[in-house]
């Protein structure tokens, strides 16, 4: 196990008001008396059973098991719910559980259409959207505001998602084409030219399959971007703390090698992509790849999170007097650079 305090005692490492409380013992109680199903996976990159065990909580203090793979690297959550409990959770308990509101909000919406700009910016930025308008298909749209920026852009739209309510609010609202279901539910007249998920796969139980639908749905030309928690980044996005970044919801933990591992698998070529993650890849047939394992880098920037966490917390407790004065003994006894390095190293 990667820290001591990532061991399965059941305590949040988050202040967790009444509700949020309530929902966890319901949810803990249902595990201990098996009204939630688990199931042991292999590795879905490489088949591989071999594994270092990273974890036995999240964020909550809920039971989650997360594993490194020997083999190919990438940090998956075994045993698991099973979908079936995985849907009752959903149905019942995310929403509260995560601090979230069972009603769809214009807060919601308009925060979901930040992310639809900040996508856009970034197919744009790599020259992989035409000025003419293209079609453009979202996995998990929600209430589909990423959807109304690339709308607001001139170009056509269409949202499949799960969530009722999250659909119904998105066509009654801003009269969005939204459907509920997934990719198995559609019949599309034209292919798309881009299909997004975002913050999507990571929730994704069977994730070979996932693709080998996304395939029948996809042209040549067709750009598939995908977005998920990158977790080379917790050091910049949850304050060096992986007990923050699991999430009982996560069954799968990306590095950008990880993610392009999976495409690559099922044919398709990272075209760009960075450690956030956001990234962009198109079909090009059978690659015939063996995945490249990033297993050792992981590892060693799994375990240099905790040493860095501690580091961090002083650092933040300090004053803005003492950091200065801080900074000032490591340039005047000429050690700052000495630090940084050895700082970088772990
Ligand atoms: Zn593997």
């Amino acid at each position: 196990m990667l820290s001591r305090r990532l061991k399965n005692d059941g305590v949040s490492i988050l202040r967790l008001n009444e509700l949020q409380i309530e929902i966890k013992k319901q949810i803990d109680n249902k595990v201990e008396i098996g009204n939630y199903h688990f199931e042991y996976i292999s590795c879905p990159i490489c088949n591989s059973n071999d594994k270092d065990l990273i974890g036995e909580k999240d964020r909550y203090g809920l039971f989650f098991s997360t594993n490194l793979c020997q083999k190919c690297g990438l940090v998956y959550t075994s045993p698991r719910m099973i979908q079936e409990s995985y849907n009752s959770f959903y149905n019942l308990e995310y929403r509260k559980l995560y601090g979230g509101s069972e009603e769809v909000s214009p807060t919601f919406f308009q925060f979901q259409k930040k992310f639809g700009k900040r996508i856009y910016t970034f197919l744009s930025n790599h020259n992989l959207l035409s000025k003419t308008p293209i079609n453009v298909l979202e996995v998990g749209c929600g209430a589909g505001g990423i959807l109304d920026h690339f709308r607001d852009e001139g170009h056509f739209v269409k949202g499949i998602d799960l969530g009722e309510k999250y659909i119904n609010y998105g066509i009654s609202k801003y009269n969005l084409d939204l459907e509920v279901g997934s990719l198995k539910d559609i019949t599309l007249e034209v292919k798309p030219d881009l299909i997004i998920y975002s913050h999507v796969l990571e929730h994704i139980l069977d994730l070979n399959y996932e693709l080998s639908l996304l395939k029948k749905h996809i042209k040549p030309e067709t750009i598939v971007y995908i977005e998920v928690p990158g977790i080379k980044e917790i050091h910049k996005n949850y304050n060096y703390d992986i007990l923050k970044y699991f999430q009982n919801a996560h069954t799968f933990h990306f590095t950008l090698n990880s993610l392009t591992n999976l495409f690559n698998k099922h044919g398709f070529e990272l075209i760009y992509g960075n450690q956030f993650v956001m990234s962009a890849f198109k079909f090009k047939g059978d690659l015939d790849r063996i995945p490249i394992s990033d297993y050792g880098d992981v590892k060693t920037y799994m375990s240099s999170l905790e040493s860095k966490r501690k580091l961090n917390e002083i650092y933040l407790f300090l004053s803005k007097k003492n950091k200065l004065i801080l900074f000032k003994i490591l340039h005047f006894t000429g050690t700052y650079n000495f630090v940084k390095k050895l700082y970088n190293r772990y």
